[in-house]
C-alpha cells in the first residue's frame, strides 16, 4: 500500500480532527472544478478546499523530479497563507484559530486490486489539494462578501463550486477569475 501526503501545519495552531470529506475517494473529482464548504457557526467561519492538482500544478501524477516537488512544495507553501487563497473584510476581525493544508493522492494498491495495469493507471492518478482554516471573528456578520484571490494566484485554476451553509440556511455558488467573489451579504 503506497499512500503519501504532504502535510505543512502551522505551529501553535489547533489541527483538525478526521472529516468524512478528507476520507473520500480523491478521483471523484473534476478537472478545473475546486470544491469549497463554508460553514458558519455562531463567531466561527470555516473554509474547507479541495483541489484537483491539475487545477494547481497542472498535474496529478506521483512527482518524482526536483522540478515537479519544487512544484508541488511551493503549492502547499502558498495555502500556507490563506491569504493567496481568499480574503474576509477587514472589519468582520477574523482571525485564523487553526488550519491544515495537504496533498492528497489515491491509494494505488486499492486501484491494482480491480485492475492490475500499471501503464494503465499511471495515465488515470488523481491527487489533489485540501486546505482547511477556521475563524473566530470579532464581527462575522460584516462578512457581506468573501473574496478569492485563488484564482490570480494559481494560474491552472477552473473555477470554485462553493457550498456555503450557516444558520440561515445553505447556499451555492460557483465561482470564476473574471467575478472572483461571493455576495454574502444576510446569508450568515
Ligand atoms: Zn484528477
Amino acid at each position: 500500500m503506497k499512500y503519501i501526503i504532504y502535510i505543512l501545519l502551522s505551529f501553535n495552531l489547533t489541527t483538525f480532527t478526521i472529516s468524512a470529506e478528507e476520507t473520500r475517494q480523491v478521483d471523484k473529482h473534476e478537472h478545473g472544478v475546486g470544491e469549497l464548504n463554508i460553514a458558519v457557526e455562531g463567531s466561527t467561519i470555516e473554509f474547507e478546499f479541495m483541489i484537483p492538482g491539475a487545477d494547481i500544478v497542472g498535474f496529478e501524477y506521483v512527482a518524482k523530479s526536483d522540478d515537479d516537488i519544487a512544484k508541488i512544495n511551493q503549492a502547499l507553501k502558498t495555502f500556507d497563507d490563506y491569504t493567496n487563497i481568499f480574503t474576509l473584510p477587514s472589519n468582520s476581525l477574523c482571525e485564523l484559530n487553526g488550519q491544515k493544508v495537504a496533498l492528497k493522492e489515491e491509494d494505488e494498491h486499492d486501484d491494482h486490486d480491480e485492475h492490475d495495469d500499471q501503464d494503465e493507471h499511471a495515465e488515470e492518478n488523481h491527487n489533489e489539494f485540501y486546505a482547511k482554516y477556521s475563524f473566530e471573528c470579532g464581527n462575522i456578520n460584516a462578512i457581506k462578501e468573501v473574496n478569492f484571490p485563488y484564482f490570480a494566484t494559481f494560474t491552472n485554476s477552473g473555477e470554485l463550486e462553493v457550498q456555503f451553509i450557516s444558520n440561515m440556511g445553505s447556499t451555492s455558488f460557483e465561482v470564476e477569475g473574471d467575478e472572483p467573489s461571493i455576495n454574502t451579504d444576510g446569508k450568515i
